[in-house]
């Protein structure tokens, strides 16, 4: 959508003053998408995953791995057959992948050419369009460039890591000290965005990842690679301004957030209502799912104490000015405003009576008069409120010659702030009156894996929760806020086995906390599977203004400390099935041929694994990988050697010449 439409894009000081136009007929044209779509009934479950690659370049020479920028080209004929189909129906060409450019200028970005079904039959066929995919980026590839699914590149950033020719640091859109523009997609939507976020925020980003101390790391480590440079006036950002912390290590462009890459999975609901139950359902899973894909310890060369890159693409996005950072009070702006608009979600919003207000303990920033447009056309409280919510923000890039459009046909304003709302769910509304797309939700926290059969098991393990879901009318809900710590949490280093997460003791319907079968296993009488696609019923709007805060201690007994291993694997003393007794509870409902459930099954039981501490995350292979490599001085330190080994690793693993038991067990990739 935003994405193709091609034009002018206005420098943020002009962009600005058309804020209030595209908030305005954003909204407009929701309420005539709502209008066209609200009854919708869909018959069948679509998804589909999106999988992020980095095109790396050996310098063999020099032992180095470098980022390819030569992806536009590649993407160009991996369009091909997409393009093809489109262009000639008649054809009936079978879409097998569809390619998508990112931000960055060296990733690429790969979908199945059609959704799949939720079908077993369909679920196993996964892996394979993965790997072909990866075939296929690879057929469009020299012989020293590789795709590879690291979710973030350990040298992003440091000098020489891209290819001839050779970018400085200094482009006008950033003004990073590391990062050339370069490197951003060179579509005009992407430099803008990165500047606009720069200007509107008055300072660049700053993104402070807390380092690993290593036995021989500087105790304060203060990074000597920040340079001092007098080009820009957001020079003085890392030191005199004081954005670079000690024992941290500083980014300062969005590409080191949005150059990461993940794994996401969107659904398709039957209609409205049910794509706000698994939205709400999922949420909780975020973290969880966070910790658990947990893939990327490293940054701009140095090992960090997190494992994942959640919090640096949230700081990579802040366009909060200080006002809205609470850090100076109101004047110019609306709001002081919680988070990046790249953060958790702050808000339930299915009409389910199992979701109490008191779960939504966070108090929720949301812009009044849209909240009333929305009201006043129609809109039930939750979904007025969310909406109402992710329009506290700005359009970022508005192209001048898409000002004025026909708010009956288009949706481009309302998908201005929905596509720059950046968060652990994404509840997304038809494309268009007229697309034959539906509802959808989108699952967006996991970190993608460094093999197609890892990415497989997570996306299959997380479509079969939705269905479990369903099947069951589960009950995950805690209160928001303990979401949000759970999504902290997720961050620190090993927090898969480490840490422990809020999570709800009872998850079926109508048990309540703390009898002794409120955890029954599915399958058995306690909880019987409903039917997947009953309609639910709403609930009368509450009003907004009602206090659900102080109100905790009524939910308080519901929801307790938990590990991974107990939220997936469950605690049979507890009567807890955890997820994978809820999907195997489910897949028994079904009627599946042996070779089918073998197969899904061995999906399940690698998550298994490595929920339990049988199998490293992938950041914990990596961290350990770097600490064992001979030249590491353990000084936090990923040279351009270590790195060059650690992909030349990850790619032997991806073709079956190297087996790594610690991290993928006997499964065979
Ligand atoms: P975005 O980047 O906005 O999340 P993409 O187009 O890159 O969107 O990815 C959308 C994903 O949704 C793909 O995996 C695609 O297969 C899947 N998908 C496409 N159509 C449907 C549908 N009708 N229902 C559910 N998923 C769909
Ligand atoms: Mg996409
Ligand atoms: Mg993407
Ligand atoms: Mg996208
Ligand atoms: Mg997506």
């Amino acid at each position: 959508m935003g994405l193709l439409s091609l034009g002018t894009p206005m420098p943020w000081e002009e962009a600005k003053k058309y804020a209030d136009h595209v908030r305005k007929h954003g909204i407009i044209q929701f309420l005539h998408l709502w209008e066209a779509r609200k009854n919708d009934q869909k018959d069948t479950l679509l998804w589909g995953d999106e999988i992020e690659y980095v095109v790396v370049s050996y310098d063999e020479e020099n032992k180095n791995a470098r980022l390819s920028l030569r992806v536009r080209e590649m993407l160009d004929e991996l369009s091909k057959e997409e393009e093809e189909a489109l262009n000639n129906p008649e054809k009936h060409i079978v879409v097998r992948t569809s390619w998508k450019p990112e931000y960055g200028r060296y990733m690429l970005e790969g979908t199945p050419g059609t959704p799949y079904t939720g079908r077993p039959k369909d679920l196993v066929t996964v892996e394979a369009n993965m790997k072909l995919r990866r075939q296929l980026a690879i057929e469009q590839m020299k012989p020293h460039e590789i795709p590879v699914t690291l979710t973030s590149f350990p040298r992003l950033g440091c000098a020489g890591v891209f290819l001839d020719p050779h970018y400085e640091p200094n482009g006008p859109a950033s003004r990073s000290l590391f990062a050339p523009d370069e490197i951003i997609n060179a579509h005009a939507r992407f430099p803008t965005l990165t500047g606009n976020i720069r200007t509107r925020r008055g300072s660049k980003v700053a993104i402070n990842m807390p380092i690993f101390h290593d036995t021989n790391t500087p105790r304060p480590f203060i990074d000597p690679t920040i340079p001092r440079r007098n080009l820009y006036p957001e020079d003085r950002n890392a030191i005199e301004d004081g954005a670079a912390l000690p024992d941290h290590i500083y980014m300062d462009s969005m590409v080191f957030g949005m150059g990461c890459s993940c794994l996401q999975i969107t659904f398709q609901a039957v209609n409205v209502d049910e794509a706000r139950k698994i939205y709400d359902q999922m949420a909780t899973l975020g973290p969880i799912m966070l910790a658990l894909t947990a893939a990327a310890p490293i940054y701009r060369g140095y090992l960090s104490d997190v494992d994942c890159r959640w919090n640096v693409i949230s700081q990579s996005v802040d366009d909060r000015t200080e006002e809205e950072r609470g850090l100076k009070p109101l004047k110019h702006d609306r709001f002081v405003i919680n988070k990046s608009r790249y953060d958790s979600i702050d808000s339930y919003i299915s009409t389910d009576p199992s979701n109490k207000p008191e779960y939504n303990d966070i108090p929720l920033v949301f812009d009044q008069d849209i909240y009333k447009k929305l009201s006043d056309n129609g809109i039930d409280d939750l979904l007025a409120r969310h909406i109402a919510h992710l329009f506290i923000r700005d359009p970022l890039v508005i192209f001048k010659e898409m000002l004025d459009l026909d708010d009956s046909e288009s949706t481009d304003h309302f998908e201005n702030l929905q596509s720059t709302n950046w968060q652990t769910m994404r509840f997304k509304p038809p494309p268009s009156k007229t697309s034959p797309i539906g509802w959808r939700v989108e699952f967006r926290s996991m970190e993608i894996q460094l093999t197609d059969f890892e990415n497989a098991a997570f996306a299959v393990f997380i479509v079969l929760v939705t269905r479990a879901v369903l099947s069951f009318g589960t009950n995950f809900y805690i209160p928001i806020s303990k979401v949000d710590e759970n999504m902290k949490v997720a961050h620190h280093r090993n927090a898969v086995l480490d840490e422990k997460f809020y999570f709800r003791k009872s998850i079926f319907p109508n048990s309540r906390p703390g009898t002794p079968h409120s955890g029954t296993p599915a399958g058995s009488p306690g909880a019987s599977p409903r039917v997947s696609h009953a309609s639910l019923p709403t609930r009368p709007a509450t009003s907004p203004t009602k206090a659900v805060f102080g109100s905790l201690d009524r939910t308080a007994e519901e929801y307790e400390l938990m590990t991974i291993d107990e939220i997936i694997n469950g605690n049979a003393s507890k009567g807890f099935p955890g997820m994978l007794g809820l999907v195997h509870s489910y897949l028994n409902t079904l009627n599946i041929d042996i070779e089918t459930r073998c197969e899904l099954g061995k999906y399940l039981e690698f998550i298994k694994k490595r929920a339990n501490g049988t199998l490293m995350t992938a950041a914990s292979w990596i961290r350990k990988f770097v600490r064992e490599h001979p030249d590491y001085k353990h000084d936090s330190v990923v040279s351009e050697k270590i790195n060059y080994d650690l992909i030349k690793t990850i790619e032997k693993i991806n073709k079956g010449e190297l087996v790594v038991p610690e991290l993928l067990g006997n499964f065979s990739v």
